[in-house]
């Protein structure tokens, strides 16, 4: 699904040079459940904005389910994105005015697909995150962790091969943010590919394999106990 070799992003300040990433190799496979973990200012932004298409690196190559992103110019990469990605944030970003139906079915509008279509697979996929119940509320109207699975139907809604997701219990309590691990879980077990970013070890443990980052390098890459 993801192969990056030698990924290089470096930033420019003045005469000093960050290495935000630092010769980063990684391969991740279909149906993985991978956490990249690591404390602020490790990289893991700026790894997230490459994987998600976001940015492109300094030097080195990523092919993203066959496609060779890095050297793809802006209408190349938002494109890609919207083929090959569904992203959950901390912050959720909904649409505050439009219901829970209303904000899932956004991606399919951007595909082009049909009224009833679009409709039936919105509703399946708040069904999928338990929300069946909750489809005409809009955002201030659920609690945090119904937004963020909300947000969890929208990212899945297109069927993306990858699912991108940067802090997504970052907002919330312990429990909500349990919840949200456990419906990631479930898409796991249903083939979903996840990626995973938090400097939360608690939360990365949770996942199949645990990526460190530190200094812009991989520290260790190991399986879940
Ligand atoms: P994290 O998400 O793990 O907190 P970041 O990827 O945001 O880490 O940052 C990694 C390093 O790159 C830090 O030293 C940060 O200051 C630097 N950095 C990130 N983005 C930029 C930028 N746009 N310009 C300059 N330096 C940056
Ligand atoms: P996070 O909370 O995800 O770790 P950060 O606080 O590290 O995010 O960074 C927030 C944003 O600011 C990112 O888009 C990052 O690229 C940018 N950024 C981080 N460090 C710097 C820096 N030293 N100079 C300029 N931009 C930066």
């Amino acid at each position: 699904m993801i192969q990056i070799s030698d990924m290089c992003k470096i930033y420019n300040m003045g005469d000093n040079s960050i290495y935000a990433l630092n010769n980063v190799s990684l391969h991740i496979y279909k149906h993985e459940f991978v956490a990249i973990v690591g404390p602020s200012g490790s990289g893991k932004s700026t790894l997230m904005n490459m994987l998600g298409c976001l940015d492109v690196p300094t030097t080195g190559n990523y092919v993203l389910d066959g496609h060779e992103v890095s050297k793809l110019n802006d209408s190349q990469l938002a494109e890609i994105r919207n083929k090959k990605i569904g992203f959950i944030f901390q912050g959720f970003n909904l649409l505050k005015k439009l219901t829970a139906i209303e904000n899932v079915e956004l991606p399919l509008i951007y595909q082009g697909i049909g009224h009833k279509e679009r409709h039936r697979r919105s509703v399946e996929a708040l069904e999928l995150v338990g929300l069946g119940d909750r489809i005409y509320h809009t955002p201030n109207e659920l609690s945090g962790g119904q937004q963020q699975r909300v947000a969890i139907a929208r990212a899945l809604v297109s069927n993306p091969p990858l699912i991108l997701a940067d802090e997504p219990t970052g907002n919330l309590d312990t429990k909500s943010g349990m919840e949200i691990m456990k419906t990631l879980h479930e898409l796991h077990k249903k083939g979903n590919t996840i990626v995973l970013i938090t400097h939360d070890n608690n939360v990365a443990a949770q996942a199949q394999r645990i990526i460190n980052i530190q200094d812009g390098m991989i520290t260790e890459d190991k399986e879940a106990v």
